[in-house]
């Protein structure tokens, strides 16, 4: 479970998350919409607590300051962070090491086979395309099978195999009681793949649509280019 209690985020005068608050149940595809600059990514990385911000973010009811929260919340960024100097295998190993992971080495080997870097382990992090340091960011952050798990826009830079195989991951550990959330501004990228979406724009949200809310007439893109478009408030 990953609840996001008022949280307001400036960078210096620019206010770039407003008052905030939403809360995804286990077992749940979250998905984080809005345009370019609405505020998603400051937003995913005060949950992850790469920033300074007002308010709370709790993680199984955790703050997720605390060693218990970062050891439950996984956090794929918008920009792969890989070493230069450590092999793809090393990269797993790390984390293994880190999360103090017993037995890992099977769960390793399926992660990188499914995202197509099985005969990548011995690449160093310098010498992988953007897509694969995109792929590799995601087994490690898979790695410890976090209960919760946060993605800034995942999608962008993977090939249509990847897309497909993050896809099935995700649901597979949404059916398995995981809390997950992605962000991305393509809509249409994540059609199949919500169970309750958030439309951010200018660092408010301002409206939550439940799958089963859907109707054919009111869908969520249309929602979504009516907020966008339109600058109306549904809440
Ligand atoms: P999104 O992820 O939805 O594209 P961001 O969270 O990156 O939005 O940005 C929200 C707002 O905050 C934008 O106006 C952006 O210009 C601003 N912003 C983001 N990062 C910084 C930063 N490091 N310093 C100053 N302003 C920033």
């Amino acid at each position: 479970m990953l609840e996001v209690q008022h949280i307001v985020k400036a960078y210096g005068k620019q206010l770039a998350v407003n008052d905030v608050s939403f809360s995804i149940p286990d077992g749940e595809i979250a998905v984080l919409l809005g345009p370019n600059g609405a505020g998603k990514s400051t937003l995913i990385k005060s949950m992850a607590g790469l920033l300074r911000f007002k308010g709370e973010v709790l993680v199984n009811g955790n703050n997720n300051k605390t060693v218990q929260a970062r050891r439950d919340l996984g956090y794929v960024p918008e920009m792969p962070a890989v070493y230069d100097l450590l092999t793809v295998q090393e990269h797993m190993e790390f984390i293994a090491r880190a999360y103090k992971l017993e037995n890992w080495e099977g769960f390793s080997e399926e992660l990188l086979a499914r995202l197509e870097m099985a005969d990548k382990k011995s690449k160093l992090g310098k010498e992988l395309s953007k897509g694969m340091q995109q792929k590799l960011s995601i087994a490690c952050a898979m790695l410890p099978k976090p209960q919760v798990m946060v993605l800034d826009e995942p999608l962008v830079g993977l090939d249509p195999h990847a897309i497909k195989e993050l896809k099935e991951m995700l649901h597979e550990w949404r059916d398995a009681g995981h809390t997950l959330l992605l962000s991305t501004h393509m809509i249409e990228s994540v059609e199949h793949d919500w169970d309750c979406a958030y439309i951010l724009m200018k660092g408010q949200l301002k409206a939550v649509m439940r799958r089963e809310e859907e109707t054919e007439s009111d869908t969520l893109e249309k929602l979504f280019f009516r907020i966008t478009e339109g600058e109306v408030t549904e809440q």
